[in-house]
Order: C-alpha cells, then sequence, then structure tokens
C-alpha cells in the first residue's frame, strides 16, 4: 500500500469522504507541488479521471474494490474502462458510465 492510498483508507473506515475530499483539496491547492495530484493520492489516471467527471471519491473506491461498471447506461453497450472513451455520470441516483460516443446517443 501507497503512503498516501486515498481510496484505500476510505475503504477501510480510516477517513471518511468528507475528509477525503479535504485532502484532495490541499493537494490541489499545494502549487508548489510537482508531481502529479492523482500520484500524490495513490490513485490511477482512470480512477483520478472518474473523479474528475464528478464520482465521488467513495464511488471510485468502490470500484476499485468491486469491480469498476463495464456497460453504458445509456445503450448498454459495453465499456472497457482501461481504454476510457467513457465519462463518469450520474444516473438513477448513482454514478455510472457512459460511452463519450454513444451509438445511441441523439437517436432517441
Ligand atoms: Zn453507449
Amino acid at each position: 500500500m501507497k503512503e498516501n492510498d486515498l481510496l484505500d483508507k476510505l475503504t477501510h473506515g480510516k477517513i471518511t469522504s468528507d475528509e477525503a475530499n479535504d485532502i484532495c483539496g490541499d493537494v490541489l491547492s499545494d502549487t508548489s507541488q510537482t508531481t502529479p495530484a492523482h500520484e500524490i493520492l495513490g490513485l490511477s489516471q482512470k480512477e483520478w479521471t472518474a473523479y474528475a467527471h464528478g464520482a465521488d471519491f467513495k464511488d471510485v473506491a468502490d470500484w476499485r474494490q468491486h469491480g469498476w461498471p463495464d456497460r453504458c447506461f445509456v445503450c448498454g453497450g459495453k465499456i472497457d474502462s482501461d481504454n476510457f472513451g467513457w465519462l463518469a455520470r450520474e444516473f438513477g441516483g448513482k454514478i455510472q458510465l457512459k460511452h463519450i460516443v454513444c451509438p445511441k446517443a441523439g437517436k432517441t
């Protein structure tokens, strides 16, 4: 485990969601940092991307532990979260993934 693994701490109840947001805020406001914020926080590129789209750290921590969504909530088609091409958006009261270029978009 990395020294400052935000999601791991969240998963194991060592910090709350609010504390995770505070820690992230501190890292982002520290302009002297040359290391990317997500690396300091122990997030992968895709975890950070989902957070940037509006997912909570708790959502991302849950995905890390239990697996990422692999279906687009718009068209139901497959999404390989490792390959990007998706957006994390709230749908049906929770954060889910949709294609950036969804085959079904605009056809309804
Ligand atoms: Zn889709």
